[in-house]
Formats: C-alpha cells, structure tokens, sequence
C-alpha cells in the first residue's frame, strides 16, 4: 500500500461526518418535487481506492438520484459512441452561469459545455440508439459499466421533471432552431429526465468517480468502462465547468474535477489516488451541496489530493 493509500485507508471519515453533520445553511432543491421531500439531515460521504476498497460513514447507502451529476458520464457514454461529432455539438468552455442558463454560443448556436442543461439534452440526445428509449438504454447499460453494479431509474422523479421541464424544452427548442438538436424536443428531455433521474448511493457515486480516477476502469470490477482518452477529456471540462458559477472557487478550494447535482449528491475524482461521492440536500446559492462542499474541502486539504497541491 502506497503513503497515499495508507493515509486514505487511516482516514476518519466517522469523524468526518461527526464534524459537518450538523452544519446548517442551505436549502432542499424544489424545482423537482420528488426532490423537495428530501431529509435536509442526511450527510454521507464515501471514498474509493484503486483497490476497490470502499471507506464511508454516514448516511452513505441512502438513495437519491444523480440529477446533474450524470452529465459528465453521460459525456463519456456519447463521445465513445459519436467521438468528435460530440465535440463539434457541444463547446467546452465554462460559463460562470447556473445549470439552466439560457446561454448558446453566438456564432454557431452551440450550448458552451455539456455540463449545463442544454448540453446534457445535447449529449443525451447523440449516444446510440435511434429511439429514445434505445438511447436511454445505452446510458443506464453504460452508466451500469462505470458503477460496476446495475443501476435503475426513480421514475416518480423521472415523471415530476418531465412534466415540469418548460425551460428544458425551451431549451431543446432553441436549439433545434438553430440546428444543433436533431431529435424530437420530447424525445431529448424524456431521456435526459430519465438520465439525471438514475438512483445511487454515496458510495455508488464515490465508485463512479473511481473509475474516473483510475482511468476509465472500474476499480473494484476491474472492467474497462471508458477509455483514457474520454476520461481525459471528461475530468478536463468537469474541472472548468462542473460546479457551475462556484466551479472556480471550488477548483482553488479543492482542486479536484468534480460534478454536483440539486438533489445534493456530488461525485470528484482525484486522478490516480481515489473516487468521491457526497451526498447532503441542502444547497448553496450556487446548487452545490453545502456539506458535500465542506466535506471535499477537508478531505482534499487533508489527503493531499488538490492537483495542483
Ligand atoms: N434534472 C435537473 C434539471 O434539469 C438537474 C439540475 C442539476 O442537478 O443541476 O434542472
């Protein structure tokens, strides 16, 4: 076992969690209402290490969907299956907005990352399958893979977001305009809903995350799910754009590539060292879970891991 390791494996995580438990601020997401029934008490927290070994404490096997913390898999999934035609749909540059901006470059109508909402309808929409239901198919086999266990869908979540999501359709639809979205509006958000909609646990997400860390393959499985290349490209725009208007403080604060999601949960990868997942309800004004903030702070300053560290 490496001093990394060895480190992480002597982690207290309980102490972890005894520490932020009770840290208040923030609110319960309710712009999906499966999602405002969440308990603003629940605080887990997961690691993985190259061996598979899974440490956490908390309330680290309590379900919640992955909500925007599926894109940067997604991203994955789609540019295995369509390479550069992904790249040329899809920009990768941060936008300093939040999750839903309304915000396309200029000149060619393309949304600037496929971390925001009208780039994820876009990836989601460019995986294989030539109906949206093949499509999601291929994401939740594919999302399976980088878990290393079968995943399923919380389809009264899946059901309250598509019957909600105007501004996701408007989304699709300006895009369609411009020429960018070749499938059915409907078609793109009833898989992106299904997508952000796919249950994990803390340390469900914290072995996603490993499989990020450790180059593609899933740690405790040992299966190739990703190749280097997509990780590569996949930790890049995570890192510029996955905690959206906090994603720069979050990268001078932790320094790790990482994705959050308004249900609270929250997957980093320290490249080489381990996988983390996250999970608390409230957020910041910026959508990001407030303890799954404070956690990564503590564990990156006192792991060592901030890549620039
Ligand atoms: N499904 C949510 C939406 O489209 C995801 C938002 C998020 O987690 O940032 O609004």
């Amino acid at each position: 076992m490496t001093p990394a390791e060895d480190a992480l494996a002597r982690y207290d995580l309980a102490a972890l969690d005894r520490r932020l438990r009770g840290t208040d601020g923030g609110e319960v997401d309710d712009s999906i209402p499966e999602l405002a029934k969440a308990d603003p008490s629940l605080f887990g927290v997961a690691t993985v290490t190259s061996e598979g070994d899974i440490h956490s404490a908390g309330d680290s096997r309590v379900p919640f969907s992955l909500q925007s913390a599926v894109k940067p898999f997604v991203y994955a999934l789609a540019l295995m299956d369509r390479g550069d035609d992904v790249l040329e749909a899809v920009g990768t540059e941060p936008t300093g907005q939040a999750f839903d901006a309304i915000v396309f470059e200029s000149e060619t109508g393309r949304p600037p990352n496929a971390m925001v909402n009208a780039g994820a309808l876009l990836t989601a929409s460019l995986v294989n399958g030539s109906t949206a239901d093949e499509r999601f198919d291929r994401i939740l086999s594919g999302l399976s893979q980088i878990a290393g266990r079968d995943l399923a869908v919380d389809a009264d979540v899946a059901g309250s977001e598509r019957l909600l999501g105007d501004r996701n359709r408007a989304l699709g639809y300006l895009m369609r305009s411009a020429g960018t979205l070749h499938v059915e509006v409907d078609d793109a958000i009833s898989v992106y809903a299904r997508a952000c909609s796919v249950l994990v646990d803390t340390e469900v997400l914290a072995m996603m995350g490993a499989t990020l860390a450790f180059g593609g393959r899933n740690p405790a499985t040992g299966v190739q799910a990703l190749s280097r290349e997509l990780v590569t490209e996949t930790l890049s725009v995570m890192a510029t754009c996955g905690m959206y208007d906090g994603s720069g403080r979050w990268l001078r604060r932790v320094g790790l590539p990482a994705k959050s999601g308004v249900s609270g949960g929250m997957v980093a990868a320290a490249p080489g060292r381990l996988g983390m997942g996250v999970y608390s309800p409230p957020l910041n004004e910026e959508g990001n879970s407030v303890r799954g903030v404070l956690a990564s702070e503590q564990l990156s300053d006192e792991l060592g891991l901030h890549v620039f560290g």
